[in-house]
């Protein structure tokens, strides 16, 4: 066998579909397809963007300190405090090198984002689900054994956010490394990221793709004490994974939080709008994680006939098989979409 052997508890990672995908499957008209499946900003990032990436150097590698910078004035930490990736994928994956190795024991509150498990499994080690019960909340203790814990708040698929007292009195009771994916904060009431001043085994992954609307271009970072910190650049790739295109599109978005912020907002009163139609549960990111009636696949097949990507949550660990997550789109795409929805409940 020339493998690792971990490789073969592992299967490809799902994402959402795209459009490309469901044209030549369904063959419905690019045009009239509808994307709710991937947690992506339907407003794009803002115009400043298209701007700074006419003026990229591309026969030059990429210098991150003007995006460290940047990244720092937004997040409130020094730069010796912010690490950066493509996407937050690319983060994690330096982190969980620094931190994981075989024997080793990750903790994973599911259902949520199933990258965490494919890190622990490539190398080497083994994660430790702990279903989310009551309110999809997080289990309050952590099993001694376990050297990384993954807590998304707000939680892909679910929705909601851990408290902060939660946050704090996990972290504050396990030798653990704790990683707190905000991913999807902005859309959220508050960040914690100003724990990571307080502990010295707490990380915050943050991301480009969302609120910033740059998913496509795969930037991401995080706040970690300075210690992870000089151990990340030892275990990163050359140029953090990131690129001119990056650099250049990321400056841009951190120079225009206006534009986010505006985004933002009618995401989340649409947010509101879609959830007091659907009455499902609440939800403090970009999505709403819906009980379906009929199984999730065929509610996802009937939608994609008629050009509308929604998740079916089977392929989330500990979801079972009656919940989508749909992305909160614009007011057009929602009503779209409520509408096709309602009519399959009848
Ligand atoms: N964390 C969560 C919870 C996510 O949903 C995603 C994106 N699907 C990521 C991290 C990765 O984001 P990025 O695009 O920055 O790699």
């Amino acid at each position: 066998m020339r493998l690792r052997q971990c490789l073969s508890q592992l299967k490809p990672y799902i994402a959402g579909k795209g459009y490309t995908e469901i044209t030549r499957k369904y063959k419905v008209p690019l045009k009239d397809i509808i994307k709710l499946g991937s947690n992506e900003n339907p407003y794009g990032p803002s115009p400043q963007v298209a701007r700074a990436l006419k003026t990229i150097s591309v026969e030059r590698y990429p210098e991150s300190e003007e995006l460290l910078s940047a990244l720092s004035s937004y997040i409130g930490f020094p730069e010796e405090n912010i690490v950066i990736g493509a996407g937050m994928d690319g983060v994690m994956e330096t982190l969980t090198r620094l931190f994981l190795e075989n024997g080793d024991k990750s903790l994973i509150p599911i259902p949520t984002f199933s990258y965490y498990e494919i890190l622990t499994i490539l190398n080497g080690a083994k994660p430790i689900f702990a279903e989310r019960v009551l309110d999809f909340e997080i289990p309050k203790t952590i099993p001694n054994d376990v050297k990384m814990v993954f807590i998304c708040s707000p939680n892909n698929p679910t929705g909601n956010a851990t408290p902060e007292d939660v946050v704090r009195q996990l972290t504050e009771t396990t030798e653990a490394i704790v990683f707190l994916d905000e991913a999807y904060v902005e859309f959220a009431e508050k960040s914690l990221a100003n724990l990571v001043e307080k502990y010295d085994n707490f990380i915050v992954g943050r991301t480009m793709s969302k609120a910033f609307g740059l998913a496509g271009l795969r930037l991401g970072y995080a706040v970690v004490p300075e210690w992870i910190a000089e151990q990340y650049r030892r275990a990163a790739p050359p140029f953090f994974g990131i690129t001119c295109a990056s650099v250049a599109a990321g400056i841009a978005a951190l120079r225009d939080l206006e534009y986010m912020r505006l985004s933002v907002s009618k995401i989340c009163s649409e947010r509101e709008r879609l959830w007091k139609a659907m009455r499902c549960s609440p939800s403090q990111a970009n999505f709403l994680y819906v009980e379906t009636i009929e199984p999730s696949d065929i509610v996802a097949e009937k939608l994609l006939r008629q050009g509308i990507i929604i998740r079916d949550c089977r392929s989330f660990l500990g979801s079972g098989d009656h919940h989508i997550r749909v992305t909160i789109g614009t007011t057009e795409q929602n009503n779209r979409f409520l509408q096709a929805y309602q009519k399959l409940c009848v």
